[in-house]
Parts: C-alpha cells; sequence; structure tokens
C-alpha cells in the first residue's frame, strides 16, 4: 500500500490507482470482478530464468512461450483453455528456461509504451483517461524541430492537446507533471508492482 501511494502521481479516488492502466492497456486479472475481457488477454507476469520479473505479457503470447518450450509456467490460474486435443492450465505467472539479458533500455517507442509510461495520466492536467481519450503531444512541437523521442513525447488529453497547440508549455502556460524519461527497466518494475497488487500469485515474486 505505501508504494502505491508513493507512485501515484495525482491519485483520484474515483477511478483509483491502475484503474485506466488495467482497465485499457493491460488486463484486470481474475479476482473478484466479473470478467470482462477474454483470458487470452489476460496479463502474465514474466520471469527471466533467474526468478527476476521482467515484463508483463497476454496469456495468448505466455501460451506460445511455454509452447515453444522458452518458458514454463509457476504459477497458474484456475481457467483452462481447451485446443483440439487437451486442456492448458492458463498460467499466471511463466519463466524463462534460459536467461535472457535485458537491456536497461528494453521498451520499443510506441504509443502505447508511452501512455503505460505515464500511467495514462495527462502530462499536463494530471488527470487520467483511458487510452481512448489520450493523444501524444510533442512537448516542444514537431513544427518546432521537436523530435519524436521518449524525453519529448507524453501522453495528454485532447482538452490540453487543443489549449498547448502548437507552442512550447511556457508559452501555453501549461505545467509537465514530471520530466518525460526513456521507459527503463525501473519504469517496468513500478508497473509490474502496480499491477501485481491485484494478483496475490505475482506478489512473492514482486515484493521482495
Ligand atoms: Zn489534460
Amino acid at each position: 500500500m505505501e508504494s502505491r501511494h508513493k507512485l501515484a502521481l495525482r491519485p483520484r479516488p474515483d477511478i483509483g490507482f491502475g484503474g485506466p492502466l488495467v482497465a485499457s492497456a493491460v488486463p484486470r486479472p481474475p479476482v473478484s470482478a466479473p470478467r470482462r475481457i477474454s483470458v487470452m488477454q489476460e496479463p502474465v507476469l514474466v520471469l527471466n530464468a533467474t526468478f527476476e520479473p521482467i515484463n508483463v505479457t497476454a496469456v495468448r503470447r505466455a501460451l506460445v512461450l511455454m509452447l515453444k518450450g522458452v518458458a514454463q509456467a509457476e504459477e497458474t490460474n484456475h481457467a483452462e483453455v481447451h485446443s483440439a486435443s487437451r486442456a492448458i492450465v492458463v498460467p499466471s505467472v511463466i519463466r524463462l528456461l534460459s536467461y535472457r539479458h535485458i537491456p536497461q533500455q528494453s521498451r520499443a517507442l510506441s504509443r502505447k509504451n508511452i501512455l503505460l509510461r505515464d500511467r495514462h495520466t495527462c502530462q499536463f492536467c494530471g488527470s487520467a483517461f483511458p487510452a481512448s481519450e489520450l493523444t501524444l503531444d510533442h512537448v516542444m512541437p514537431r513544427s518546432r524541430g521537436g523530435r519524436s523521442t521518449w524525453e519529448n513525447l507524453v501522453a495528454c488529453c485532447y482538452t490540453c492537446n487543443n489549449e498547448k497547440g502548437d507552442r512550447t508549455p511556457e508559452e501555453a502556460g501549461l505545467k509537465l507533471q514530471r520530466r518525460p524519461r526513456p521507459f527503463t527497466l525501473h519504469t517496468s518494475r513500478q508497473l509490474m508492482r502496480l499491477i501485481g497488487h491485484r494478483d496475490e500469485k505475482w506478489r512473492k515474486y514482486l515484493f521482495y
């Protein structure tokens, strides 16, 4: 609970932390809430061969890794998926069978990853939104030479984006919630912990 508050930029009681993140980017783990998404899209924690958490993926991808013999299930879910010939227990945590070196900056620059990094929070007004209500803003506008980089792209709601237009934040009287940084393994860990709060089976790998 403590780390949850530390990580929150501006928690809003009506949304709750992880709400927008879990709803739009990473599916909600099956706790007690009604299942709104396919089992195949539920999140699976990926551990390195050394049991170090390195990523979150979807059940679909986790099953592919298991069938290829690249990973094995460490924790499973109650749900089963059925192929033509057999039932497979859905993994909740998988572990790679051989060690993979994870570069410090392993995330691709993409809209999805920028929204994840910024936790679906507009970096100007600080409010959380579903992914469909967020756009990407070039802090230094492209028309002024601003580039598409981790350091110059932020999640932004349409209202703030319109208000800012082709101006710098200073010119528009807007202030960045925090300086945009690349998505590092540290960022990934923070996100894994946020998601892991909801899934007991993840906790022992995330909180040590
Ligand atoms: Zn905004």
